[in-house]
């Protein structure tokens, strides 16, 4: 047997960074979360080769203080958490503290950020986790975060991307699932210098769904509406003619996070079974707002799974809602559907 030892930070740093960041995607939506927790109302992602060479996230949110730039790609360095008490009701996107120091250490970053009461801003570069010094820097409140070269350092990693345009379209659907989470920012995406989505930030949901899943789906689609004490769920869900082949256009959303949710994908299902449908599954936006300490986020690094403390009420929230939304529909006027 070979000796026991702690392993080096920078090793240790690696390590870690491959369970936040697989690929660019999980960078991107990591730099967007940010961004959104900075009280953005506007964030522009632009990608070349697919994110791999180059990845750019611009907010306007509240930016970062210069003297606390360098902190904020330490490991466990947030300013979103401050104790144990507070894991219990999570308010914000992240919380972990991990993000920056990872895509950090297995990229070149580059960061210009700006406060609102700051005279000017602070730009300051990281390679491999090796920090550069904090600069002076003119810029526009907010902050802007560019990812180079992901993986340049981690060839084992590096092998297992898939091409410029298999990463790329994952990186837009992590742009377009952030703009059906938050309508109330305006998201742009521009892949190799051309925008391929632009949502209006109005507030408003339907807007955003129309310019996310464009106009044919959006006709498809009937609002769901549904408060109750413990959680409401609004959103839209298509009507069963409108049904696809695939599950690809379902998105679930938990206090205003993206998530993969089993159980949210059966209740709406359910919902659906006394319609004839063999073979196709609904399409849904679905909004579900519950009291933060009856949902636990911090079930996985990249934060995309939840726990419910009651699964039965959830089931039985969204399957009710969903439900009332096909039998409103039902009782519609018939009219022929105009593509
Ligand atoms: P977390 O988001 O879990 O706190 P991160 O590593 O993603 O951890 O970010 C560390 C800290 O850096 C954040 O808590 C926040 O204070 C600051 N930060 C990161 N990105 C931005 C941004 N775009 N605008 C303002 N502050 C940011
Ligand atoms: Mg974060």
């Amino acid at each position: 047997m070979s000796v026991i030892t702690v392993l080096d930070p920078h090793v240790a740093d690696l390590i870690a960074a491959g369970e936040v960041v697989e690929r660019p995607a999980s960078a991107a939506k990591e730099l967007i979360e940010n961004a959104v927790d900075a009280g953005a109302s506007a964030v522009t992602v632009e990608i070349a080769h697919g994110g791999m060479t180059f990845l750019r996230v611009t907010d306007d949110g509240g930016g970062i203080p210069a003297d606390q730039l360098k902190t904020a790609f330490l490991r466990h360095a947030t300013s979103k958490l401050h104790s144990a008490r507070d894991l219990e009701a999570i308010g914000t996107l992240g919380f972990r503290g991990e993000a920056l120091a990872a895509i950090c250490a297995v990229s070149r970053m580059e960061v210009l950020t700006c406060t609102a009461d700051a005279p000017l801003g602070a730009s300051l570069t990281v390679e491999g986790g090796v920090f550069g010094q904090v600069e002076e820097a003119g810029c526009p409140q907010g902050t802007t975060m560019v990812v180079r070269d992901l993986f340049y350092n981690t060839p084992a990693r590096q092998k297992f991307l898939k091409k410029d345009a298999a990463e790329g379209a994952a990186v837009f659907a992590v742009v377009q699932k952030a703009a059906l989470s938050h309508p109330e920012v305006s998201f742009h995406f521009i892949r190799d210098g051309k925008q391929e989505l632009m949502t209006p930030g109005d507030g408003q949901l339907k807007s955003a769904v129309y310019a996310v899943l464009g106009r044919e789906l959006a006709l498809g689609l009937r609002p769901v509406q549904s408060a109750g004490e413990e959680m409401t769920v609004t959103g839209f869900v298509s009507m069963p003619a409108c049904c696809r082949a695939s599950r690809s256009w379902q998105f679930f959303f938990v206090n205003g996070r993206p998530v993969k949710s089993p159980l949210m994908t059966a209740a709406v299902e359910q919902a659906y079974q006394n319609q004839k449908m063999v073979g196709k599954f609904p399409g849904c936006v679905l909004h579900l707002d519950i009291r933060r300490s009856a949902v636990d986020v911090n079930v996985h690094p990249a934060k995309s799974e939840v726990k419910f403390g009651s699964e039965r009420q959830v089931f039985s929230a969204v399957y009710h809602a969903v439900l009332s939304a096909l039998e409103a529909d039902r009782s519609r006027p018939q009219v022929e559907l105009k593509p």
